[in-house]
């Protein structure tokens, strides 16, 4: 005679029932144990083989697209093949494009960002020629996307047509249906000028002077002291728009006014007026930070006499500072920007004249009261659009620009690109 099905159903709900006998705990937790290693393995078996399906179908379908980068038009966000060499001087890592120079006119024309020493002159004086670890591009990933909107300053790649064809990587500036134009150094859409934001400067500026910036190097400022200013000096030649990556290249150089100044706050005394004097040649930016917690910026615009206006002013209070507050001051495209651990405080727009000539002390770090101790200070610079191009209908596409503009064929030389030749969004390998 068959057990009753209730029976069944009892025996199996007194193993999942919170309170057992002793009889039946060690045959129900066997058969438990048995049953929990099946389904774990099964469990990973049948993840293992959708992942092994998802990362198939993904590079086979090219969702993700995996590719190196091969030309010099994006650095320093995407470097492409390079030479890497320590400066013989300083130590400073020293990178220079090596798909359209080559290594030995570079060491002949390179000038270190960091102490400013000409390498060519480091060689003459009988130094051992170095010897450059040759990197090929960096590894990058293009995301298709589902949605395919791409935004400005994405960075994209799609396939070119024509003369400059094949697998591009640009950035976009312009989207379909805006006029767009690259006037005075800056960019323009629809009559609107558009800086580049934060995250994008972050990733395109590279170093013109690093004074006195060794990893070990603190600043001690003190208001009672004799050294309470710290003036952010750039050599002559080295605040143009000249990029250190195309040494052997004859580059147009422009004074430029796109520079950052960025350092750590390492240490404060509570109550310390820091206040830095930002000069973009047509005037300049007082920015007074009250640490911890507030500042404020004044903008003055100078005549060609020498007599200052007050144009705005901006205040408010800082983020709390945790630990090393990383200040950064941006006055790229014509854009003031105060920026603390990564986050735009505030910004503000500035007209700027043309400059005649490199701005000398473009920063200047005054503490007027209490005292502090900066570190990693150091300027900084992002390419300026040194040409002017304009497009005077609206887009029938994208308008794609490449990081450095001197060395970059974009849609200055090959126009617009057509909405279904981008392929997607590309972003480095490893994130
Ligand atoms: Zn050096």
């Amino acid at each position: 005679m068959t057990a009753p099905p209730m029976a069944k159903l009892d025996a199996h709900d007194a193993c999942s029932a919170p309170i057992r006998q002793a009889g039946s705990q060690g045959r129900c937790h066997s058969s438990q144990r048995i049953g929990l290693t099946f389904s774990l393995y099964a469990r990973n078996a049948v993840f293992f083989v959708i992942l092994m399906l998802m990362i198939d179908t993904w590079l086979v379908s090219g969702i993700v697209y995996p590719i190196r980068v091969a030309g010099p038009s994006m650095m320093p966000s995407l470097d492409g093949p390079r030479f890497e060499i320590a400066c013989p001087q300083c130590g400073y890592p020293l990178c220079w494009c090596a798909a359209t120079q080559s290594f030995a006119n570079c060491l002949e024309r390179a000038r270190c960002p960091n102490c400013g020493t000409r390498l060519a002159r480091l060689m003459t004086s009988g130094n051992q020629q170095p010897q450059p670890n040759v990197r090929a591009g960096n590894p990058v990933v293009i995301l298709k996307g589902l949605w395919r909107a791409w935004k400005r300053w994405d960075t994209v790649a799609f396939y070119n047509a024509g003369e400059h064809g094949g697998l591009t990587v640009k950035r976009i500036v312009g989207l379909p249906g805006e006029r767009t134009e690259i006037r005075d150094g800056v960019l323009w859409a629809d009559g609107r000028l558009q800086p580049r934001p934060w995250e994008v400067q972050r990733s395109m500026c590279v170093p013109v002077n690093l004074p006195r910036n060794r990893e070990d190097s603190v600043i001690h400022l003190d208001a009672a002291s004799s050294l309470s200013q710290w003036e952010v000096e750039a050599t002559h030649n080295t605040v143009t728009t000249y990029c250190h990556f195309h040494p052997a290249l004859d580059q147009y150089e422009k004074p430029t006014r796109n520079l950052i100044l960025r350092f750590s706050l390492e240490r404060f005394s509570p109550g310390t007026r820091l206040h830095i004097r930002s000069r973009f040649g047509s005037g300049h930016v007082e920015a007074t930070l009250t640490l911890p917690s507030e500042f404020s910026v004044v903008c003055f615009d100078e005549s060609p006499d020498g007599t200052s206006t007050k144009r705005e002013q901006i205040s408010g209070k800082l983020p709390p500072l945790i630990g090393e507050g990383e200040f950064a001051v941006s006055l790229v495209d014509q854009h003031f920007l105060l920026i603390v651990n990564d986050r735009v405080i505030t910004q503000m727009f500035y007209a700027a004249r043309p400059l005649a000539k490199p701005i000398q002390r473009p920063f200047e770090v005054i503490v007027e009261r209490g005292s502090v101790a900066i570190h990693n200070l150091g300027l900084w610079k992002v390419s300026c659009y040194d040409d002017e191009h304009r497009w005077a209908d609206p887009l029938p596409g994208y308008y794609v620009l490449g990081d450095d503009p001197h060395v970059s064929l974009d849609s200055r030389h090959f126009g617009i690109v057509a909405p279904d030749r981008v392929i997607g969004r590309v972003i480095k390998w490893p994130f």
